[in-house]
């Protein structure tokens, strides 16, 4: 099991390690914030470029096929995951990778690529579902401290008295505020 930390190795410091090998790593140290993050942004890219790239990624038999893929259909990011052919290959060969929604697909690639590797796929996606799950709270409603003239004194509501409904600033108010 990866340890969790905070001092992921960045690409940067990654390109450092030239021997560094692809998806059976050591656990290792890795920001899971860093691999959500990655995986959000695959998830967009892969989009861009699906309806082509995912056909050929799917029917490639070796890792030189999946970089051809890559390059020819997604020449922007071809340089980015040149060093992750023989990863997405693995991916894509995965027996659970969806054969069927392309959204899925990008999905299981993205979420499983974003570990880049450090981490096995399996568990950068167990990452990014455990990531995904910590933001889904939303502030959905910000109120501020109002006193209104009918006697209210406490937070607003959509930016009205809660008592009588007036959105309206008494006049030495709106001076104020223009001041
Ligand atoms: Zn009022």
């Amino acid at each position: 099991m990866a340890q969790e930390g905070r001092n992921f190795m960045t690409d940067k410091k990654s390109s450092d390690q030239p021997t560094k090998k692809q998806g059976r790593g050591r656990p290792r140290e890795i920001d899971p914030r860093t691999v959500v993050e990655s995986a959000d942004h695959y998830r967009i890219v892969f989009l861009q470029f699906w309806p082509k790239l995912g056909a050929r990624l799917l029917a490639a038999q070796s890792p030189e096929e999946v970089a051809k893929a890559v390059r020819e259909e997604a020449p922007d990011i071809s340089a980015s995951l040149d060093r992750y052919s023989e990863l997405i290959l693995k991916i894509v060969n995965d027996p659970k990778f969806p054969r069927a929604r392309s959204k899925s697909q990008i999905h299981f690639l993205a979420d499983s690529l974003g570990g880049h590797g450090f981490v096995t796929p399996r568990r950068s996606r167990e990452i990014c579902a455990e990531e995904r799950t910590k933001k889904k709270y939303f502030i959905v409603r910000r109120e501020y401290y109002i006193e209104c003239s009918c006697g209210y004194k406490g937070p607003a509501l959509d930016g009205a008295c809660r008592d009588c409904g007036t959105e309206e600033l008494s006049w030495d108010l709106m001076m104020k505020e223009n001041d």
